[in-house]
């Protein structure tokens, strides 16, 4: 336990997917809440977190695992958090902070914010960190170590409550920043919804191809190809959910994309080598400031061991959000 005790009391986690269950395994790990109160939709899932130990409680439903609770996070596909939020809201705690960890920030605003009662503290979050495994077996208490994570308060909310999510999620590990929901989302979407929708592209393109072409691209998948079909097998419910409630960024980007695209094609078909070359550059130094400001491994295939096994077993916090 970190040397001031608990950062809360009583924290409730809705889901317990990836980010819930890590959440559960770093909050224990780290001492930054007393008693840890988790639910999940199904039933199958609330047994398999009380079969794994990673919370003090598992409660039936959401109204009532937030009773009592000085924190509640919703860690579900963005589409489903409007309708948790109508469902808890008689049950919270007043001066409680309900949060959640969305990969899209303005359209949970909007659909949450509505529902909760004036005298609960609404502090939106975006930890981006993940992989493409999904459930409470894959997370892991290191999730968030040195990862960012994004706080997006609307306006007028109280600072105290903010102070207090920050402390919470940099004594889990993470890096805090606070910025405005569609600034993340503008962002998100350069960064991690438009390089999503390329994996789910390629991979569908190639999927598409006849049958013996098909084999050998799953045969010849070493390198590029194989790193977007373990991008593009990210959990589609949730993926879905972020390009629906992220439209208008995902678009906006999308479209400088395919621009820079079309002078890509143009170069190739003018054999303007020095466009090509002067790209290819360019990229080439924004991977090496990445790795500068430690956001990603100098090894070889990102560190991961060859022909082990093993590849999937290292924590890759950096691979999917
Ligand atoms: P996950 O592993 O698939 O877990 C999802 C959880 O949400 C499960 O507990 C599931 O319950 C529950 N759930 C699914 N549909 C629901 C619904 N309609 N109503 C209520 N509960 C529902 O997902 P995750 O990766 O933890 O992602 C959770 C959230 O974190 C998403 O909003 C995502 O955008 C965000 N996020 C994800 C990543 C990432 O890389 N994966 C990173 C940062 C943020 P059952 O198991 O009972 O079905």
């Amino acid at each position: 336990m970190p040397d001031s005790g608990p950062i809360f009391e009583r924290i409730t986690l809705i889901g317990v997917g990836l980010i819930g269950s890590s959440i559960a395994r770093a909050v224990r790990a780290k001492g930054a809440a007393r008693t840890i109160v988790a639910t999940a939709r199904s039933a199958k899932t609330r047994e398999r977190v009380r079969e794994l130990k990673i919370a003090d409680q598992v409660a039936e439903t959401n109204a009532a695992a937030v009773k009592n609770a000085d924190l509640v996070i919703v860690s579900i596909p963005v589409g489903a958090s409007g309708e948790v939020a109508k469902e808890i809201a008689s049950s919270l705690k007043a001066g409680a902070i309900v949060s959640d960890a969305g990969s899209v920030k303005s359209a949970v605003i909007k659909e949450m914010a509505p529902h909760l009662p004036k005298n609960v503290h609404f502090v939106p979050a975006h930890p981006v960190a993940g992989t493409e495994f999904s459930g409470p077996d894959a997370g892991f208490a290191e999730l968030f170590e040195n990862r960012w994570c994004i706080l997006t308060p609307p306006a007028g909310t109280e600072q105290t409550a903010v102070e207090r999510l920050k402390l919470f999620w940099e004594t889990i590990g993470a890096n805090v920043e606070v910025m405005d929901a569609e600034h993340h989302d503008l962002v998100l979407a350069i960064t991690s919804h438009l390089p999503h929708l390329i994996a789910y592209n390629i991979v569908g393109t190639a999927a598409d191809l006849e049958t013996h072409t098909r084999s050998e691209v799953i045969k010849f998948s070493a390198g590029g190809f194989r790193d977007f079909t373990r991008i593009a097998a990210s959990d589609p419910t949730m993926w879905r959910d972020i390009f629906l409630h992220n439209r208008d960024a995902v678009l906006e980007i999308l479209s400088r994309f395919n621009k820079d695209l079309d002078a890509l094609v143009n170069a190739i078909k003018a054999g303007d080598g020095q466009t090509l070359f002067d790209t290819f550059t360019r990229t080439r130094a924004i991977r090496k400031s990445i790795i500068e400001v430690g956001q990603d491994t100098a090894e070889p295939d990102f560190g991961r061991r060859q022909g082990t096994g093993e590849e999937v077993a290292i924590p890759r916090p950096y691979a999917s959000d």
